[in-house]
């Protein structure tokens, strides 16, 4: 194929042969993004899930200019700062009490390569040789080697099957399913004696906007505890009131053993992660000798500039009423998608929180359904980023968002049935 330009940056998740003009984008304010072409965009799925309070919140970053000045890197082993020591207090404040540590990292794959390592590291330093994880399918959990072997195989990690260790699947808890996952579930635990089941509450994202019942997450880490399996939530995505409440977990009254936080930890202003454990894992790696360490770090762990944006967003979520926001925002989601429903051109109409995902009616599904690209060069032809997965539209803005908005957003998803189907 005859390049007509080739990117010098290799951005990701990109197919440059068909995108080769990037979109540059000079300032974002509150659920909007101001591009050097002149033009005003809906950010419609919070820049990759994250902006949850809208771009450039001037509490955040006030706090990320004042941090910056003081003290904006130091090595965070053996030493300690404010900002991290602040969030970690917060964190563990608004989360269950049976979750008494706070490990940092950068990213949402860190916090989930963390994660597993805290599971693995617990079974080994106390005498017991689990390895197996259990994992659902049409998981994501990121795009680091670990991460990717405990998320689904496909099209996102065919190249590198030779990286990945193996795990057992147990099937998507669809409505018509329920039973037969959480009876795989329950074979995995009773026959593989795992070392723990790993899962992304209520919403599995990048898998496809696919929604799940509480009761199903319920019963689910039922069974993780009759069986003694770590149950792992990986809340990067559905934190910080993506589905609702401030974490999934809440809505099966649960209370992981490991959970990992990103995303909307520091509102999207910069790049932060956490990992937070039971004390019994903490306590694993707690000896006189130093072979039980936990080994692991990256240079910026706990970085005080994005540690003093994190204490920002827990601010805001503490003084502001965000939970009355979301609900808000839940409410009017709900409301847009509802002419959705019965319009044949449209599939699995659905909504969790404030997030919904339709399907389009099209002859192939999945990421590389051929609606894909259309359906994008459409949207930022109608100034919205609204970035499908495959035939998935899916609608996850900032808390922001106005309602005419929406209606902007909802306006341009019917026009696209409208030209393309
Ligand atoms: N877990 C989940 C559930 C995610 O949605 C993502 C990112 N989309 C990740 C992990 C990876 O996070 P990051 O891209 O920050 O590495």
């Amino acid at each position: 194929m005859k390049m007509a330009k080739r990117s010098p940056i290799w951005h990701p998740f990109t197919q440059h042969a068909l995108q080769q003009d990037m979109t540059k984008v000079l300032r974002g304010e509150g659920a909007y993004l101001y591009t050097k072409d002149g033009r005003r965009l809906i950010d419609a799925i919070s820049s990759w899930w994250v902006v949850t309070h809208g771009h450039c919140h001037p509490r955040i970053v006030n706090a990320i200019r004042e941090q910056a000045g003081k003290l904006n890197q130091i090595i965070f082993a053996g030493y300690t700062h404010e900002p991290a020591e602040q969030v970690a207090t917060e964190l563990l404040k608004v989360t269950s009490p049976a979750l008494e540590h706070v490990f940092f990292s950068d990213s949402g794959s860190t916090s989930v390569e963390v994660a597993l390592k805290m599971a693995l590291g617990y079974w080994y330093n106390t005498g017991r040789q689990r390895t197996q994880i259990v994992v659902m399918q049409h998981s994501y959990h990121g795009d680091t080697i670990g991460a990717m072997s405990v998320g689904s195989r496909g099209v996102f990690n065919a190249a590198y099957g030779a990286l990945m260790f193996e795990v057992t699947s147990i099937p998507f808890p669809a409505r018509d399913r329920e039973q037969i996952a959480l009876d795989a579930l329950e074979n995995a635990c009773r026959n593989q004696h795992p070392a723990a089941f790993i899962v992304e509450p209520l919403i599995l994202g990048a898998g496809g906007m696919l929604m799940y019942s509480p009761s199903v997450l319920r019963e689910m880490k039922r069974i993780c505890e009759a069986f003694d399996v770590l149950f792992i939530a990986d809340e990067v995505m559905t934190g910080w009131g993506r589905t609702g409440s401030l974490f999934a977990c809440e809505q099966a009254d649960i209370t992981p053993d490991i959970a990992c936080y990103s995303k909307g930890l520091t509102a999207g202003a910069l790049p932060l992660a956490v990992t937070l454990c039971r004390a019994d894992i903490f306590d694993a790696h707690y000896s006189e000798d130093r072979r039980r360490t936990f080994f692991h770090s990256s240079s910026y762990t706990a970085n005080p500039v994005a540690c003093a944006a994190a204490k920002a967003n827990l601010d805001l979520w503490q003084d502001q009423d965000y939970r009355r926001r979301v609900a808000s925002l839940a409410k009017m989601q709900e409301r847009a998608l509802a002419p959705f429903c019965d319009d044949s051109r449209f599939a699995n109409v659905r909504r969790t929180g404030t997030v919904t995902a339709l399907e389009l009616n099209t002859s192939d599904a999945g990421y590389l359904a051929d609606i894909g690209p259309k359906l994008l060069a459409f949207f930022q032809s109608r100034n919205l980023l609204l970035r499908p997965l495959g035939n998935t539209i899916y609608v996850m803005p900032p808390y922001c968002v106005t309602a005419a908005d929406l209606d902007e957003i909802y306006a341009a998803i019917r026009d696209a049935a409208d030209l393309l189907m």
